[in-house]
């Protein structure tokens, strides 16, 4: 990875959740069918025989439903063997109760991993991010047709939605509240974010411009590994390599999406400070404003946002603002 290449990594982890519902749900109708089939043991059959033998006399102490799960467990195993069936299962109760509930709707919450991490502020930005990303998906509309509850039209909407999320790591408020520092540290990891997201944004406007030579003119002037080494340097004032000039490439330009997500957020955090107040980031009716786009699922493109919030698509201001410049 070069340099402070991070988010190209972290980005491609984005959130997708519902494809294994299909085939689970088959499974779900077929485990209620062996549960009816198999019923509970009872009765003076072989099977329970066999079970109050073991339960008595067996050399370690065997519970009784760990041996009716494995019994029924065994049955369902023959006759999928038997008639070559790929899709009758049985779930234990506790399986079965859990799988209800990921099944029924009846869960809160969100779930995020971060890989790679790196301990400390970086890995709060990361979560804060990702948690914009899933807030948005999970907080869109039930009642909106497939498509603009699951499937990303322009990504430069959602990023709006986790660099606001991440912002919060910009105030040094936040760093005060929540890791007990004082004003002066706080300051200083606040200030510490600002400087990183000023050399994130000149990296994604050098990117976007070499990938804009690659594709335009290929491999001729400087639109080869030496153009990207030059361009990605004199950005940043870190030094790139040359030879990672198509591992840092990100498909479909996300670069210039993430170009559009940055001047959007920095004018939704300027349209926060100014209707709620400074304390945006942590007082509710940002919650309340943030949950209404979220509802919007993927539907509304980057820029409409922007007129609803009272800028031009391009007024890099809020940002520049931010940034210190
Ligand atoms: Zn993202």
């Amino acid at each position: 990875m070069t340099p402070i290449g991070g988010r190209s990594g972290r980005e491609r982890r984005r959130l997708f959740a519902g494809g294994l519902l299909v085939g689970a749900a088959v499974a779900f109708g077929l485990a209620v069918l062996a549960n009816a089939l198999f019923g509970p043991f009872g009765g003076g059959d072989a099977a329970s025989e066999a079970r109050s033998t073991i339960e008595q006399s067996y050399f370690h102490r065997v519970g009784g439903s760990s041996l009716e799960n494995a019994s029924i467990q065994g049955m369902v195993r023959a006759l999928r063997r038997r008639y070559g069936d790929r899709f009758t299962r049985y779930l234990s109760p506790r399986r079965f109760r859990q799988f209800e509930s990921d099944t029924s709707g009846q869960f809160t919450g969100i779930g995020l991993t971060v890989t790679r991490a790196q301990r400390g502020l970086h890995d709060y930005q990361a979560f804060l991010h990702e948690a914009g990303h899933a807030l948005h998906y999970a907080g869109c509309d039930p009642a909106l047709p497939y498509t603009f509850r699951n499937i990303s039209r322009d990504h430069a909407l959602t990023e709006i939605y986790s660099y606001i999320f991440e912002a919060i790591t910009r105030e040094p408020e936040w760093h005060a509240h929540y890791f007990g520092l004082s004003d002066e540290e706080s300051a200083r990891n606040a200030e510490a974010t600002t400087f990183l997201e000023a050399i994130l944004f000149r990296r994604y406007t050098a990117k976007l411009q070499f990938e804009l030579d690659f594709w335009a003119r290929f491999n001729e002037n400087g639109s080869g590994p030496d153009g990207y080494e030059k361009r990605l340097t004199e950005a940043t004032g870190v030094r790139y390599r040359a030879d990672a000039y198509l591992a840092d490439m990100d498909a479909g330009f996300y670069s210039a999406d993430y170009l559009r997500a940055w001047i959007r957020s920095a004018q939704l955090r300027d349209y926060l400070v100014r209707e709620i107040g400074e304390d945006w980031w942590r007082n509710a009716e940002t919650g309340d404003r943030l949950r209404a786009l979220f509802a919007e699922g993927t539907r509304p493109s980057s820029e409409e946002i922007a007129a609803r919030l009272g800028y031009q698509q391009l007024d890099i201001g809020p940002l520049l603002h931010e940034l210190g410049a």
